[in-house]
């Protein structure tokens, strides 16, 4: 039976691949160390499941407005005030599945077939296929190690043509942890305050930046917020990827257009979900700045231990978890008699010494390959001495 040329076209995830094969591997024994993690590796805190289970006992298990309840999207509006210096009010508020939920329903609402949209890259994996499924063009824009993985105001500039009609920025980014400085957003506004363009600010791991502050491009000026779709989430910053809680703060057509799209098509996300997202926003808690330092131990381990093997380098993330190895004095060579010509040949070699990072090709540049520091110490330690060891056997 035949399948539609929609679903036809969308790639499965590469990620989800290596995954599985990891998986299939520790089923047989082997010891694997998965570099791969997309989340913290960390329970939600307590008191948000107290109040997830408080909210049951109450009986909010009905449906809630479609876009989130008012408490919700009020916590947000306050959340966004106090972080961000942005106002909003709660119908520009909706709440998602998740901030990839919030992403297909953004470019839902705004890109009309045939319609571009500026992915800097390296990006995150989603993008793309979303912007696909929405009958976009996806029009990439390649960004250097040297700059830190961040597209130049010049850059973003020469991509833009008549069909452009939105840019997707992921600050900090998965798969590089880039964080843009406020100079840098300022420079980016610059070129889209006139135009009739949107941004897609992507800030889902705002929380996670090591030194510095988080900017959001909607606070450049008057002129971006009226243009900027913010997509954020509870997943990484509270530990809470599997209760899918993800939220767009809009300009208010956009968020009654997505409003609309998603009492059709999902309706309002978990009732319990909404209640331990207020208790997220609302209490006030330590987790995040436990979190953040646990990271940074880990991150540093994993950097200084990534540059001192021979062949690989590593710049140090500033934002979210994960650090992108430049493999390119790997590539050319031999691992067990097979020419490494890709960083997914480097990923597969390294299942055989029993480590799962992911090969950069996912995320649009195959120089790299993606660890992600998710994991703790002893394991990222184990890890970068069996990296060493596939190092060893290169010829
Ligand atoms: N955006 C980025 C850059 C991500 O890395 C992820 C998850 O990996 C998401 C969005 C999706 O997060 P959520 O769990 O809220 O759907």
């Amino acid at each position: 039976m035949k399948i539609s040329k929609k679903a036809g076209a969308i790639a499965p995830s590469l990620t989800l691949a290596i995954t599985a094969k990891a998986n299939a591997m520790k089923a047989k024994g082997q010891s694997i160390i998965g570099f791969g993690a997309g989340e913290p590796d960390f329970t939600t805190p307590e008191y948000i499941c107290n109040a997830a289970k408080k909210a049951m006992d109450a009986g909010h298990t009905k449906y809630t407005p479609s876009a989130g309840l008012a408490t919700l999207r009020g916590a947000i509006c306050a959340k966004l005030d106090a972080d961000n210096g942005l106002e909003y009010t709660p119908n520009q508020i909706v709440v998602s599945n998740g901030a990839k939920h919030s992403l297909y329903n953004s470019l839902y609402a705004i890109i009309d077939e045939g319609e571009e949209v500026i992915i800097p890259v390296p990006f995150w994996l989603t993008y793309p296929e979303l912007v696909n499924m929405v009958g976009g063009v996806p029009v990439y824009v390649d960004t250097t190690e040297e700059n830190g993985f961040k597209m130049t105001a010049a850059q973003l500039e020469a991509a833009i043509t008549p069909k452009t009609r939105a840019i997707i920025l992921n600050s900090p980014s998965n798969p590089c942890g880039a964080v843009y400085s406020k100079s840098e957003l300022e420079a980016l506004a610059k070129v889209l305050e006139d135009k009739d363009i949107y941004v897609i600010s992507d800030e889902i791991y705002e929380k996670l930046i090591y030194s510095g502050a988080h900017h959001s491009i909607a606070a450049c000026s008057d002129a971006m917020k009226e243009r900027t779709i913010i997509v954020n989430g509870l997943s990484k910053s509270y530990a809470m990827t599997g209760w899918r809680m993800g939220y767009v703060a809009a300009p208010l057509a956009v968020a009654k257009a997505i409003d609309s799209v998603q009492s059709h098509m999902t309706s309002n996300i978990s009732s319990i979900t909404q209640y331990a997202a207020i208790a997220a926003l609302t209490e006030e808690s330590n987790f995040i700045t436990k979190l953040k330092a646990i990271f940074t131990e880990r991150r540093d381990v994993l950097v200084e231990g990534v540059n001192a093997i021979d062949g690989l380098s590593a710049r140090v993330p500033n934002g979210a978890f994960y650090v992108f190895v430049n493999i390119t004095e790997w590539k050319g060579k031999t691992y067990n008699g097979k020419k490494i010509e890709s960083s997914i040949d480097i990923c597969d070699g390294l299942l055989d010494v029993g480590i799962a990072p992911v090969p950069g090709a996912a995320f649009g540049d195959d120089d790299f390959v993606r660890f992600s520091y998710a994991i703790s110490v002893e394991d990222i330690k184990e890890g970068l001495a069996r990296l060493a060891s596939y190092g060893a056997n290169l010829v």
